[in-house]
């Protein structure tokens, strides 16, 4: 219940223009926006993803910030940021992997504009030469509910149309286990998060204990022998170390070798964990947001534990 108000609050947050204008106007909870984002320009984004691989071989999706944005401006910026980091990966031999959320490239505009951004990201994504053995796709990201229909539309229409492309499903929807028993037919990617948002009880999870008993049946689901026989490629993208142990246990014992499937976190938590997966042989990859919009993608960060409360309160006296 707690948990729940806290997340409620900082999404409220997260959404306050005034709120993000004024704080990203200022030095004020810059350490925080350190933590959680690589900086503000791609040189900043690629050089983590330069560092992560060459450390401990650990991908990165790269994200330009920005989220529920009107401007057409900013759209245009968004997706020509997309683009050049597609390029500066392909340049530097990494994954090219590249986070959208829809709302950034028109979604809260024009679907029309939507959909003409979104083809040419993941078509560049397409032509462009990336290491072979690599996971090249554009990342849909999913946002709040009253979104997901027309995200997952966007997600089939391109995966359709040939696209390499990439949906995120979250397990607090109780809608998740059908859109993943559909996407577990076909050679789908599909990286499952326990969701950043909340929703009424009749759509969604809404204790921590259910969400995190969906999100091991969708693991179920995901590394099912059906899906092996297809082609799915399961993306376990959470810091929760059991739900990792689950993964890990039902893909030994349904026939999955390491590097048919990834598991996925975000910079700034849990790096000790990422860095023991992958040590262990597993393929990991981390979620490296750069750009100037930081203070939604961090609020909302600072949202998924009460106990952030803290973290929030030193970026505010540091
Ligand atoms: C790669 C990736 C992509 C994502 N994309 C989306 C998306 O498109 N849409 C969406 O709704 N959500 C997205 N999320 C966020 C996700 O939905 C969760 O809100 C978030 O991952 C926290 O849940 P958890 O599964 O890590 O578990 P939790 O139970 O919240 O965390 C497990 C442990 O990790 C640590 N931890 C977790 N989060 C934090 C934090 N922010 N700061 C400090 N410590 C923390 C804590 O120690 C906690 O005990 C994404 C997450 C990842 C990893």
């Amino acid at each position: 219940m707690l948990r729940r108000i806290w997340q409620s609050v900082m999404i409220a947050l997260a959404r306050s223009g005034r709120l993000t204008g004024l704080v990203q106007g200022t030095s004020v909870l810059a350490s925080l926006s350190r933590r959680y984002v690589a900086g503000g320009d791609a040189a900043a984004g690629m050089r983590r993803a330069r560092d992560l691989a060459a450390a401990d071989g650990i991908r990165a999706s790269l994200f330009f910030l920005g989220e529920y944005v009107e401007d057409r401006g900013k759209i245009a910026e968004a997706v020509e940021n997309k683009l050049a980091v597609a390029g500066e990966l392909a340049e530097a031999g990494l994954d090219i992997h590249v986070s959208v959320d829809p709302t950034q490239i028109g979604g809260s505009l024009d679907d029309a504009l939507m959909d003409a951004n979104a083809d040419a990201i993941a078509a560049r994504i397409g032509v462009l030469a990336g290491p072979p053995g690599g996971v090249h796709c554009m990342m849909i990201d999913m946002e709040d509910h009253s979104v997901v229909d027309k995200t997952i539309a966007l997600h089939d229409r391109l995966q359709a149309a040939g696209y390499p492309v990439a949906l995120t499903l979250q397990a607090y929807l109780r809608r998740t286990e059908a859109d993943i028993a559909r996407l577990v037919e076909r050679p789908s990617r599909v990286r499952l998060v326990k969701g950043a948002f909340v929703a009424a009880g009749d759509i969604a999870f809404t204790s921590q204990a259910e969400i995190k008993a969906n999100y091991r049946r969708l693991i179920d689901l995901m590394f099912s022998p059906a899906a092996r026989a297809s082609g799915f490629y399961p993306i376990i993208a959470t810091h929760d170390d059991r739900l990792h142990a689950h993964a890990r246990d039902v893909a030994r014992r349904n026939g999955w070798p390491e590097g048919t499937y990834e598991f996925e976190m975000l910079m700034g938590v849990r790096g000790d964990v990422a860095g023991a997966l992958a040590a262990a042989g597993e393929r990991v990859r981390l979620y490296v947001p750069f750009g100037r919009d930081w203070w939604p993608y961090a609020i909302r960060r600072i949202g998924e534990n009460p106990r952030n409360a803290l973290l929030l309160a030193r970026s505010l006296v540091s």
